[in-house]
């Protein structure tokens, strides 16, 4: 034996950690525990099940590269799942599977993106090769269903549909799918291709990505095998290319890609390209290129709104089978507005705490976990800017909350100011106190207490204090 696995594990882990965003190295590394080395099989103990298919459904590839260049081609992954911690009587109880997503890459260019079912070595050249031999590279996962329609998105999913209805076959050739990271570019995208394939089994979708394509082309290009590249993408019915933004300067892919859309084009063939910004403002990209992608429909996908952002986590949570309070959907739909993805890995690190812990999800997990992913408060906030707001909030007049009014609405808004102004401000209690026409300290610890304790019995507080909690969290920002 010549390497301990735990040895072969922090080697692999050195190098995720650069790549994986520190968040998620957190949640779905540190936890692994490497446990044997057999054979160049490496065994990990995961903590769940929903661990373990996590990693294989998101990780795999980069678990495959970091474990090959450690152990070589033949490198393979095991996991143990923890099924039971067990306890003093009971030994844990665990359950070894293979890493499923290793297997795909058991042909020796595992940078080769194009699964061939007949290995061979150079599957361009070989005479007659089937079409239908070309693996489209999709994650069936994408689908138009699993893409929520809202405003932000219509136009770019309607168009997509057309062209998966009729592929090469309207006006919409090219379809340019355009906007920020994380707003569903690639999920749109491999859902045309996915659609397509479902409508027309016959034909030849083929997803890629710019990266994967400039490399093949430059692996071709240094084997002079640049022919036998063009005419294996000639052969695509249905081609898609993921944010052709990093084509800039990539010169003679350029070249390789502009032969390729005309060819497929003249044919009546499809191709769907993204990017990360409108075809006009791509940089480094020859004006011969840009003006063929304006030729069909360039349509772009927006930050969602606030209800989009809803149906999304909750179509999300259907689809998953998972059940949380709907005051913690909407808190992580008010809080994360940048873009999908990150919705998302919200859900996914709120979800992973509440199993690794054992623990509901509710609220205060919910903002536990949120802390990473959202700005900590730039702005300072007052405590009059808090007292504005609740007073808008309950339309009660400025006045009014600081006099020694006993009714009960503006006692209540009184209290909620107090506890809000403790949550938000770095003011002590008696500061507080002092703002609501000099009221004590134990008045303010006292109004705290209220506030918690009808939050947890009376629902509809429960509501508005977060909403207000929300809008003075936005203010913040
Ligand atoms: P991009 O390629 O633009 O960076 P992705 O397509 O990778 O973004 O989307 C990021 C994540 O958000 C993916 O998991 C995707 O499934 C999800 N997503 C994006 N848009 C939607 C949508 N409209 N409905 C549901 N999920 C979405
Ligand atoms: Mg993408």
């Amino acid at each position: 034996m010549d390497k301990s696995h735990d040895k072969v594990w922090n080697s692999c882990l050195a190098i995720i950690k650069d790549i994986v965003e520190w968040q998620h190295f957190k949640t779905w590394f540190e936890p692994i525990k490497p446990v044997a080395l057999k054979d160049k099989i490496l065994t990990i103990q995961v903590p769940s099940q929903f661990f373990y298919e996590y990693l294989e459904e998101h990780y795999v590839n980069l678990l495959a590269k970091t474990l090959k260049r450690e152990l070589g081609k033949e490198a393979r992954l095991e996991y143990r799942i923890m099924v039971d911690s067990g306890n003093e009587k009971n030994k844990p109880l665990t359950m070894d599977v293979t890493g499923h997503g290793f297997k795909t890459y058991s042909n020796n260019e595992m940078d080769f993106p194009l699964v061939i079912h007949n290995p061979v070595k150079n599957p361009f050249v070989i005479p007659g090769l089937k079409k239908m031999q070309i693996d489209s590279q999709l994650n069936p996962i994408y689908t138009f269903e699993s893409f929520v329609e809202g405003d932000c998105n219509r136009v770019a999913r309607r168009a997509g549909k057309t062209v998966a209805e009729k592929p090469g076959a309207t006006s919409f050739n090219p379809l340019v799918i355009y906007g920020g990271v994380g707003l569903g570019k690639t999920h749109l995208a491999q859902a045309v291709g996915n659609e397509v394939k479902r409508l027309h089994p016959n034909k030849v979708v083929l997803y890629v990505s710019s990266e994967k394509f400039i490399n093949q082309f430059q692996d071709h290009s240094r084997n002079n095998a640049i022919n036998d590249f063009i005419h294996f993408y000639q052969l695509i019915d249905v081609l898609i290319i993921d944010d052709v933004q990093f084509f800039n300067r990539a010169e003679k892919s350029q070249d390789a890609l502009f032969a390729i859309f005309n060819h497929l084009h003249q044919s009546g063939k499809q191709l769907i390209l993204s990017s990360d910004k409108p075809p006009k403002d791509l940089e480094g990209v020859q004006e011969r290129l840009l003006s063929r992608f304006r030729w069909g429909l360039s349509a772009d996908l927006q930050t969602p709104d606030y209800e989009t952002r809803i149906d999304i986590l909750e179509k999300k949570m259907r689809n998953d089978g998972l059940e949380m309070p709907r005051e913690v959907v909407k808190y992580i739909a008010y809080n994360i507005q940048s873009n999908i993805r990150e919705l998302e890995g919200a859900l996914i690190s709120l979800l992973a705490q509440s199993s690794l812990n054992k623990r509901e999800i509710d609220l205060d997990l919910a903002k536990k976990v949120l802390r990473n992913f959202v700005k900590t408060s730039s702005k300072e906030i007052t405590i009059e800017t808090i007292q504005k707001m609740v007073c808008e909030y309950y339309d009660v007049s400025y006045e009014k909350l600081l006099q020694k009014t006993r009714k009960r609405e503006i006692v209540q808004a009184r209290q909620i100011t107090m506890y809000l102004a403790k949550i938000f401000t770095k003011n002590s209690l008696k500061t507080i106190g002092e703002h609501f026409g000099g009221r004590d300290h134990t008045t303010v610890i006292h109004s705290c207490q209220t506030v918690k304790d009808l939050m947890d019995t009376d629902n509809l507080f429960r509501e508005s204090v977060i909403e207000l909690q929300q809008k003075v969290q936005l203010a913040a920002m």
